[in-house]
């Protein structure tokens, strides 16, 4: 806890807790709920009662208490550490706050690949800005390379500009990958008077969030970063869900159903649908879960065969006989052994893919043609259609509080961090522990197994 307040609190927070500014009394909860049973300590009295975040609030990072480690999903989220004492700061609004609104330049950035939501939170975000009273509110245009890029000017953004944003999906700022070191954007922040910088994007955008804090921390800046995770594939450690992933797997349903009837209308149809997911499979596991409809999901984290006795194929010409059609849902990531290797990288630097999808549905065509049985395959990839999608309803809740605690985070004097859903609870974690590694489905876990049931498939192994 003692680092967690060292590293991610801005310099001379103590010092300004002296004279902190009250906050805006919006964000203030005026019902007092009478609760049954003992508060721990003293219960406030109705004049004492504010309903503020206290700093010392605490989110669980596990409820779970498994009895055995051969428990199905027992694991530590950090080996050697007693799961039990690893918690979070709980986000919200605290009574004082650590700048004052007339001072604060705010400046939001987007980067990475586009997801549903962005909008809902760059919205959500300016105008619990104004809220506070902060009148001096920037976008910069497509990410970090809006820092460096001396054509693209900052977009002023208000309430009035961003009302109907959410309406639409996209960034109302735009993306991008790659752009300048973090010492030009810390130098750019500085010419700009910004002191709160609100960055949403994916791992590599946190990394870069990261050392923006880290350099402005090295040079004593009293620049608040608060990143918001946008990763459409759920894949961030700790955190229930990530916004965007809601709306992939609903719309990845008019994929898998377009698939489904396709295969179902042909004599012997087979339908492969290419779902996000570069090393997880939630999409494709919990489109496959939600639409019933699929016969073999495949993920990153779960090794197949296409061919031989056990293979993918083996089990297509089955279900052809048995059932007359298939579906087959894969993630994007899933079987990167059996395509080939690009090499490639992107202007972020991340490696580009072997497309499994295409793959899958060169191998089938070629298996069913060399053993003499007719089958009509076909292959949908609705990736770009699901990304530009905008956000649907529970998305959108879980974008305008995750915007709102963003903005609280930085009042707060927070730096460095990132915002999620634990446990149902909104909480601030610091950003190297989130983005040390992908989460994984657990092939171990219920949740997968419970995928096996319901699609029938057996291991490709
Ligand atoms: P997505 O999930 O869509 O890939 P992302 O945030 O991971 O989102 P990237 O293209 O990998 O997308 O990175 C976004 C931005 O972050 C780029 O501008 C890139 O230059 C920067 N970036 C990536 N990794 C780092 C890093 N380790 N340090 C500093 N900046 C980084
Ligand atoms: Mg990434």
């Amino acid at each position: 806890q003692r680092d967690f307040e060292q590293r991610f609190r801005l310099p001379h927070i103590t010092d300004i807790f002296e004279d902190a500014v009250p906050i805006p009394s919006t964000f203030c909860l005026k019902m007092r709920t009478p609760l049954n049973g003992d508060f721990p300590g003293n219960y406030p009295s109705d004049e004492e009662w504010h309903g503020y975040i206290n700093n010392n609030d605490r989110v669980l990072l596990k409820t779970i208490y498994y009895s055995s480690p051969t428990s199905a999903g027992a694991e530590c989220i950090d080996p050697g550490c007693n799961w039990v004492e690893q918690w979070a700061h709980r986000a919200g609004p605290r009574e004082k706050i650590y700048f004052k609104p007339e001072e604060v330049k705010a400046a939001i950035v987007t980067c990475g690949g586009l997801c549903p939501g962005l909008n809902d939170v760059i919205r959500q975000i300016v105008i619990t800005l104004e809220i506070y009273g902060v009148k001096r509110i920037v976008g910069i245009p497509f990410g970090y390379r809006g820092f460096s890029d001396t054509e693209l000017t900052e977009v002023l953004l208000s309430r009035k500009v961003v009302q109907n944003i959410h309406l639409s999906g996209g960034s109302l700022l735009g993306v991008s990958r790659g752009g300048p070191s973090v010492s030009e954007i810390v130098d750019n922040l500085e010419a700009r008077g910004i002191n709160m910088l609100f960055v949403l994007g994916g791992n590599g955008t946190h990394a870069g969030a990261n050392a923006i804090h880290d350099e402005c921390q090295k040079r004593r800046l009293k620049v608040a970063v608060v990143g918001v995770p946008k990763t459409i594939d759920n894949d961030i450690l700790l955190m229930d869900k990530t916004f965007g992933f809601d709306t992939a797997v609903e719309e990845a349903q008019r994929a898998i159903n377009s698939a489904y009837i396709e295969a179902h209308s042909a004599y012997h149809g087979i339908g492969i649908v290419k779902l996000m997911g570069r090393s997880s499979g939630f999409i494709a596991m919990h489109a496959s879960l939600a639409s019933g409809q699929v016969d073999i999901c495949l993920i990153p984290e779960v090794p197949f065969n296409i061919h031989g006795p056990h293979g993918v194929l083996n089990h297509l010409q089955y279900l052809l006989d048995k059932k007359g059609s298939a579906v087959v849902c894969t993630a994007e990531g899933a079987g990167q052994n059996l395509v080939q290797k690009t090499n490639a990288t992107d202007a972020s630097g991340n490696i580009v893919l072997g497309d499994i999808g295409v793959r899958l549905q060169q191998e089938t065509k070629k298996y069913f043609k060399e053993i003499g049985i007719h089958a009509d395959v076909k292959y949908i990839d609705p990736t770009y259609m699901i990304r530009a999608c905008r956000a649907n309803a529970s998305d959108g809740i879980l974008c305008t509080v995750l915007g709102q605690n963003a903005v609280h985070g930085a009042f707060a004097g927070f730096s460095g961090i990132t915002v999620g859903i634990i446990n149902t609870h909104y909480a601030y974690l610091p950003i190297p522990q989130v983005i040390s590694h992908p989460r994984l489905v657990d092939p171990n876990s219920r949740m997968w197994h419970r995928c096996l049931t319901s699609t029938g498939q057996p291991d490709f192994i």
